[in-house]
C-alpha cells in the first residue's frame, strides 16, 4: 500500500536500487573470484619466472667465479646466509635494506658473532677501518645482471669499497626485483629506482628526490658519486649472492 503512494520516479529508483542490489551482488562476487584466482596465478607465474630466472643468474656467477644461491622465500635465504657464516665470525654491513628484511641482522646479532654496527661507533672511521678487516660483509646490489654482473652506487664510497677489497666474505642478498637484462638496464635501473628511492628516504636535496627520476646530478647531496661494476671475482669462494624470489629493498 506504502509503494503505490510513491510518485512514479521515485518508485522506478527504489525498484532499479532491488534489482541493482540483488542481482549485482552474486556477480561481484563472481568477479571477486575471477580477480583474485587471475591475481594467484599471475603471482604464481611471476614466482615460476623468477626460478627460472636464477637459474640462468647463478650460470652467469658461476662463469664470473661468484656463487649463487636460489631460495624461494625469506626464512630459506635467512637458513642460507647463516649455513655461510660461521658462528664467532665478525659481520658487518654496508646499509643492506635486504638483509634486515630476510631477518639477518636480528639473528646475527642475537647470536654468537661479533657484528660490527657502525651507528654504535662514536668514532666512524674506527668502525670503517673496522668494517674492512671483519670476515664477512653483508649487502645487496643496486641492481644486477641476468648473467651475474653486480652493480653499485655509492656517497661516501664505504660499502663500495668494502665490496671491492677488504672484508674476507662478501655475502649479497638479492631480491629478483633487483635483476635486469643487461649492464645498461642495471645501471638505469640503480640511478632511476635504488637511488631516488634512497634520495626520498634520507630526505635528501638531490633532483631525483624532488622527480622521482634521475638528472644526473652533481648536486652536493649526491649520493652517485661512485658506481662499482663487479665482473668477476679473481678471489675463489669470496663472493656469494643469495637470490630470494621476493621483492626486497629496493
Ligand atoms: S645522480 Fe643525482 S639525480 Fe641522479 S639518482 Fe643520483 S642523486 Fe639522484
Amino acid at each position: 500500500m506504502r509503494f503505490r503512494k510513491l510518485r512514479p520516479a521515485k518508485a522506478g529508483r527504489i525498484f532499479t536500487f532491488f534489482i541493482d542490489f540483488y542481482g549485482a551482488l552474486p556477480y561481484d562476487m563472481d568477479e571477486n573470484n575471477r580477480k583474485m584466482t587471475k591475481e594467484a596465478a599471475m603471482n604464481q607465474n611471476i614466482f615460476k619466472r623468477n626460478e627460472l630466472l636464477a637459474k640462468r643468474v647463478i650460470a652467469g656467477l658461476k662463469s664470473r667465479n661468484m656463487n649463487g644461491y636460489y631460495c624461494a622465500d625469506r626464512a630459506s635465504a635467512l637458513a642460507q646466509a647463516l649455513a655461510l657464516i660461521p658462528e664467532g665470525s665478525s659481520v658487518t654491513m654496508g646499509g643492506a635494506m635486504s638483509a634486515h628484511e630476510i631477518g639477518l641482522v636480528d639473528a646475527l646479532k642475537a647470536g654468537n658473532y661479533n657484528f660490527i654496527d657502525r651507528d654504535e661507533y662514536e668514532d666512524k672511521r674506527a668502525a670503517m677501518l673496522a668494517a674492512y678487516d671483519a670476515d664477512f660483509f653483508l649487502s645487496s646490489v643496486n641492481a644486477m645482471t641476468d648473467d651475474g654482473v653486480l652493480i653499485n652506487s655509492d656517497g661516501n664510497a664505504n660499502r663500495v669499497s668494502a665490496i671491492a677489497q677488504g672484508p674476507r666474505k662478501v655475502v649479497f642478498i638479492v631480491g629478483m626485483n633487483k635483476v635486469c637484462g643487461d649492464v645498461d638496464h642495471a645501471m638505469k635501473r640503480a640511478r632511476n629506482v635504488a637511488a631516488t628511492t634512497n634520495a626520498q628516504r634520507f630526505g635528501l636535496s638531490t633532483p631525483c628526490a624532488k622527480t622521482g627520476a634521475c638528472l644526473n646530478c652533481k648536486s652536493p647531496d649526491t649520493i652517485c658519486c661512485q658506481f662499482l661494476i663487479t665482473r668477476f671475482s679473481r678471489h675463489t669462494g669470496r663472493i656469494h649472492v643469495i637470490l630470494v624470489n621476493d621483492n626486497l629493498g629496493f
